[in-house]
């Protein structure tokens, strides 16, 4: 059995599965049940069977529990079988998801999407915001907690947006926060992904006061042009999120932002762009996905020329990462020296341990395997590209002038 589970939020993403479902069906070995789950499934519906005639099922995202209907139909009938439902499957069993990694877990809070933003396939694919009750969210991180996990990644769309659907529940995001930081033994909380708009005072206080909060969080900004950002139909000018970002640095200056970035959205100028380099320059962002605009069908910038050629977009994008790559380089070397906590994951290729610090920062140092799933102190003694290197805490630091000699070599 096979199955994809796909993503349709950029051409590449259906591209690939498309090339991989054809090669599939071109293959003269006996063949697999293959399904097709996600939002290209969604999307694309029973026209997937005429692109591609040996898939054998296409299941939507509301129809997960349907699973075993779909393979029994399939095993029985020999069919094609389709069920996307646009209509949310409210009574979702969440408690039955089975986990491969032991340190961290993914938890969904919240499905669907409705801000349009003009360029974005997800309110169409995923549907209007539907929240899971408090008290389930709650009973699923008790029970990680119980089975060992330390660290926990709540998950939707817009998780900012929770409860908000449901006033009657007196639950939103950093309601919901609080009451997770009480389950005695959680350690750590993460969120994605967020829109800039629903960031609220009390968010930005909660991740200040609570032990569990990790200080990162995901502020999208998409592109720092007002006016493309109108065009976005984002909601906030550059100015309104500036002002965001500084009013959370007042209330908690340690916090790490992330962001999402757009380039080359239809009718972006070069001065346009420059106005998002210029404020990724100042947020100085530790995280960034950055990416060249994709038309998307059935959105409304879809109906808008595609009129920046790819050798613009590129190079936007190329000039993006490496400001983002100066601006993380320059932050790891603020921390050398520094003790910091970190959430040990595992081993790396090299068999040392590799983990995680609070912001999301890659750190490996020596040690046994007994400390993976651990929460360990460690000392920042140097880094490589993309990550912090450490060791047991006291172990003396190298002089600067031999840092860059040591990263050089590693
Ligand atoms: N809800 C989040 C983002 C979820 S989608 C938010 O509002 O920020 C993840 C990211 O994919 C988006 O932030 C955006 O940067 C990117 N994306 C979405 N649609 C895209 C498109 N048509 N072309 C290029 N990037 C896109
Ligand atoms: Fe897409 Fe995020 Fe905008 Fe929703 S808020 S439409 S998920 S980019």
């Amino acid at each position: 059995l096979l199955i994809y589970n796909t993503c349709s939020i950029r051409d590449l993403a259906e591209r690939k599965v498309m090339g991989k479902l054809g090669k599939l069906g071109r293959s003269k070995t006996r063949r697999a049940i293959i399904g097709v789950t996600g939002c290209m499934a969604m999307a694309k519906k029973e026209s997937l069977f005429r692109k591609m005639p040996h898939v054998d099922f296409v299941l939507g995202t509301n129809n997960l529990t349907d699973l075993n209907l779909v393979l029994d139909e399939v095993l029985e009938t020999g069919k094609q079988s389709l069920k996307v439902d646009d209509q949310f499957e409210e009574n979702l069993n969440y408690l039955v998801a089975k986990r491969d990694d032991p340190v961290k877990a993914y938890v969904s809070i919240i499905r669907g999407c409705d801000k349009f933003c003009t360029y974005c396939v997800v309110p169409y694919t995923r549907g209007q915001e539907v929240s899971r009750p408090p008290e389930s969210i709650e009973e699923e991180c008790r029970m990680l907690v119980d089975q060992g996990y330390k660290e926990v990644t709540l998950l939707g769309q817009n998780v900012n947006s929770y409860g908000k659907d449901k006033p009657e529940w007196n639950c939103l995001f950093h309601d919901l926060l609080y009451r997770l930081d009480k389950i005695p033994g959680i350690e750590r909380v993460r969120s994605m992904t967020s829109h800039p708009t629903d960031i609220t005072i009390n968010l930005m206080q909660a991740v200040r006061d609570l032990p569990s909060l990790c200080e990162f969080v995901h502020f999208p900004i998409q592109a720092g042009s007002s006016r493309i950002l109108k065009k976005m139909h984002r909601i906030y000018t550059k100015e309104q999120y500036i002002e965001k970002v500084e009013q959370f640095r007042e209330i908690l200056p340690s916090v790490n932002l992330g962001t999402d970035i757009i380039v080359g959205f239809p009718t972006e100028t070069e001065e346009e762009f420059l106005e998002t380099y210029d404020i990724f320059k100042q947020i100085r962002y530790s995280v960034a996905f950055i990416f060249t605009y994709s038309p998307r069908k059935g959105t409304p910038a879809f109906r808008w020329k595609d009129d920046i050629p790819q050798e613009v977009k590129d190079d936007r994008l190329q000039r993006l990462l490496s400001l983002h790559d100066s601006i993380t380089q320059e932050q790891r070397q603020d921390m050398l020296g520094q003790e910091i906590e970190v959430l040990v994951e595992g081993r790396n290729k090299n068999n040392q341990l590799k983990a995680r610090t609070r912001c999301w920062k890659n750190v490996i140092f020596e040690g046994s395997s007994d400390l993976i799933g651990t929460l360990q102190t460690v000392k920042v003694h140097s880094y490589s590209h993309q990550t912090l290197l450490a060791g047991p805490v006291g172990e003396l630091i190298l002089p600067s002038s031999k840092l860059a000699l040591a990263s050089s070599n590693l």
